[in-house]
């Protein structure tokens, strides 16, 4: 019965790489039910356009994944090969940022004028690597207010619950925020 769902790696590779056509896209959007093994051909599809090893567990952003390393290691790593380090800390505190807080500053990537958040009550954050300049992330938030941890995936309980694949290293040490040790490191 999947098989009649089932999305060739070909056509998601398409979805990925923005070139899939419209009727395809259409027939995707109408399917019945989802392709069960959409997770893992997804991946497949992700692994095979990165150009390092490391197994791909969850992508987080266009360019930007959480991949396992050797045993006891989740590391979030850019397309380019630019490693984070452990996927518990916040990989923001990794990149270089830029913040606006001027009006002048802040209009450049803001429009029309009534959009641009307002100087004093609001900064604009860009979250680049450090490595190829990728932009991972923007965030808008109050002067002073922590780097915002976007996502903290439940990897152990995903992989187990709801793709019924469990990870083989799985310990309840891994959902865990565990940002505070870099920050402590910079006192
Ligand atoms: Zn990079």
């Amino acid at each position: 019965m999947s098989n009649d769902y089932a999305v060739s790696r070909e056509l998601i590779g398409q979805l990925v790489d923005g070139t899939i056509d419209q009727d395809n896209t259409e027939r995707l959007l109408k399917m019945p039910r989802k392709d069960k093994a959409r997770f893992f051909n997804y991946i497949a599809v992700l692994q095979e356009r990165v150009q390092w090893p490391q197994r791909i567990l969850l992508r987080i952003g266009d360019h930007l994944y959480i991949v396992a390393k050797a045993q006891g290691e989740r590391v979030v790593k850019c397309d380019c090969g630019h490693e984070f380090g452990d996927y518990r800390h916040n990989w923001k505190l990794g990149c270089r940022i830029r913040s606006r807080k001027t009006l002048e500053a802040m209009s450049q990537v803001f429009d029309p004028a009534p959009a641009v958040p307002e100087p004093g009550w609001q900064e604009v954050r860009e979250f680049f690597c450090p490595e190829c300049a990728t932009q991972h992330a923007v965030e808008v938030v109050a002067p002073g207010y922590p780097v915002v941890m976007e996502l903290l995936p439940d990897l152990d309980k995903f992989y187990r619950e709801y793709l019924g694949q469990p990870l083989a290293d799985e310990s309840p040490e891994w959902y865990q925020d565990r940002t505070p040790e870099v920050t402590a490191r910079w006192v």
